[in-house]
């Protein structure tokens, strides 16, 4: 855990493994998503814009090799000396979505730099067969690696109206399956989801899917409050208020009661979202993460608490 946070920082752990600080480089190597292509549904989760969820900034069009020098070159010329060490961060849309050897191809760019310590892959948990996760065992044998896993929620419910298009279950099997091979696994949550038009899930459903998660075995986290952007179907849905909206304040309470419910040793890679500043309808106060965090700091100081003050490895939901 850092001196200062009640909570283990995923940076801090990168930190002390590499011995100096690592910096991602997102990128876009133009793969679809089985949820907007047709292979499993279309029209992609209510809350997903165009660009596939990316927060990367180079032009999805420049070669991946490119992609990489640039966001290297852009952390150079922030940090100067002390940029040394980067983590390629396959992120936009679904990134074990083509053929094996279109992957192999795709994943080389980052284990052949000799800047880059490690590979991060996001990912569906319906779009990892058994040859791909084959292929993702060979490169964790050669680099670091960690696979990300977006859940959001453990209520197929909720999954179902904002139409993730897997169900609880397919996440708990890929995150089994991905377990078995000896890979890092990262499970994404969304606070504030809508259950049903007008009907956001209540603290209890949101802490079901914590606790979920915190016995699922996955290395680490993000949390994420939900976002409304331009462009996607829920920015509709939004507008005709179908979607209720939650306080800064209510958001910094449900994420220290999360974090007090996952175990000690999970990474927490996020606590709050980071997307296209350009694209968000609501909530107006996540814009600025900076105090999102400081208020999450300050309430957990408030109540003393730390990660893991309240873990219950072994109850009736631990298996869900
Ligand atoms: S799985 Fe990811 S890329 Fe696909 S529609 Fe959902 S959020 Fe967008």
């Amino acid at each position: 855990m850092s001196q200062a946070l009640p909570y283990l920082l995923h940076s801090e752990v990168l930190k002390e493994r590499f011995g100096k600080k690592v910096f991602k480089v997102t990128l876009d190597a133009g793969f679809d998503c089985p949820n907007r292509d047709g292979t499993k549904a279309k029209g992609g989760c209510t809350f997903c814009d165009a660009s596939g969820s990316s927060a990367q900034i180079t032009p999805p069009t420049t070669s991946l090799t490119e992609q990489l020098e640039q966001g290297i070159a852009r952390w150079k010329a922030r940090y100067g000396n002390k940029a040394q060490k980067f983590i390629a961060y396959y992120q936009a849309f679904t990134n074990t979505h083509a053929p094996l050897d279109r992957l192999a191809e795709v994943y080389e760019v980052g284990l052949k730099h000799p800047e880059v310590v490690g590979l991060a892959i996001g990912t569906r948990p319906d779009a990892v067969p058994e040859k791909t996760l084959d292929l993702l065992s060979d490169i964790a044998r050669r680099k670091y690696l960690w696979v990300e896993y977006g859940l959001q929620s453990a209520h197929n419910q909720t999954l179902e109206f904002i139409n993730r298009a897997h169900t609880v279950e397919e996440w708990s099997d890929a995150v089994q399956r991905t377990q078995r091979r000896g890979i890092e696994i990262c499970g994404h949550l969304i606070h504030g989801l809508p259950s049903a038009p007008g009907q956001m899930e209540t603290p209890a459903m949101m802490m079901e899917s914590v606790n979920l998660m915190a016995r699922s075995g996955v290395t680490g986290i993000k949390i994420h409050s939900l976002h409304i952007v331009r462009g996607s179907i829920m920015a509709f849905q939004y507008k005709i208020g179908d979607i209720p909206m939650f306080s800064m304040e209510a958001y910094v309470g449900w994420v220290c009661d999360s974090l007090e419910r996952l175990p000690p040793q999970m990474q927490i890679h996020r606590l709050t979202g980071d997307g296209l500043k350009h694209l968000l309808i609501a909530p107006e106060w996540s814009r600025d993460k900076r105090v999102v965090l400081t208020a999450i700091n300050k309430e957990m100081a408030s109540r003393g608490t730390v990660q893991g003050a309240k873990y219950l490895p072994n109850t009736a939901t631990a298996t869900r």
